[in-house]
């Protein structure tokens, strides 16, 4: 089946109700009332999105053939599939992971991944010890050639202000509870500098195939919002 840009902009606007947290929705809904912060999600992006388009298609700034073609790229050949295969090679040959903490980028090429808002990559290594998050408290900044379009809770203003200030809480939201004995680091992205977690390889897989275990690597866990488990699979919208 084929997904058409119809269906992912009415995809993206059920996801922008239905996978926000409750409690990062009441915080928006909080931030609403209040009238000082408005970058909520529009009631109905896809209008919006609708309209744009076809003002610039009528004035010939663009090619709706082409603008076609870049979100069919990013939908369905740049995403979170890639990001895990770098995961589980980094897991599965050290060297490379050497490579890819100390020489994100061309580690990262040799994948065959880069590009735009992917140039200047950094990768941060969870370990028992220390669990990495990533936010863009500016914007939306996140790394496209690895782990495609950021998702709808990522770009909101609850979820860019709080991983900051209450990120256990953050991450508890997720369902995921943390040690106190568990240094978190958040990671602000920017224009410049896009972060992707190297997530702890679960116990028990040390016979899976690198392509194996690409299967078990979320992209929330890439962002540092979930951990890879042996039960994961797919990632919430
Ligand atoms: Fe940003």
């Amino acid at each position: 089946m084929t997904t058409t840009r119809r269906d992912f902009l009415a995809a993206a606007v059920t996801a922008a109700g239905a996978a926000v947290t409750p409690e990062l929705a009441h915080a928006q809904e909080h931030d609403h009332d209040h009238g000082h912060d408005h970058q909520v999600v529009p009631s109905d992006p896809a209008l919006r999105v609708k309209a744009l388009e076809s003002l610039l298609v009528e004035k010939g700034l663009v090619d709706r053939a082409a603008l076609d073609a870049l979100i069919d790229t990013y939908e369905h050949k740049v995403g979170p599939r890639n990001g895990a295969r770098v995961v589980a090679r980094a897991w599965s040959d050290s060297a490379y992971k050497q490579r890819l903490l100390s020489s994100p980028d061309a580690a990262i090429a040799e994948l065959g991944y880069g590009g735009l808002q992917g140039e200047h990559m950094v990768v941060v290594e969870n370990t028992p010890k220390v669990h990495n998050l990533v936010v863009c408290t500016l914007c939306s900044c996140y790394p496209w050639p690895v782990l495609g379009l950021p998702p709808v809770w990522y770009k909101s203003t609850a979820y860019r202000s709080r991983a900051v200030i209450d990120p256990r809480g953050v991450l508890r939201e997720f369902g995921l509870e943390l040690g106190d004995d568990i240094e978190v680091r958040v990671w602000d992205s920017t224009a410049e500098l896009r972060y992707l977690v190297l997530p702890e390889r679960p116990a028990a897989t040390e016979k899976m195939s690198e392509e194996e275990l690409a299967a078990l690597v979320t992209r929330d866990s890439m962002v540092g919002v979930g951990k890879v488990t042996l039960q994961a699979q797919g990632a919430r919208a």
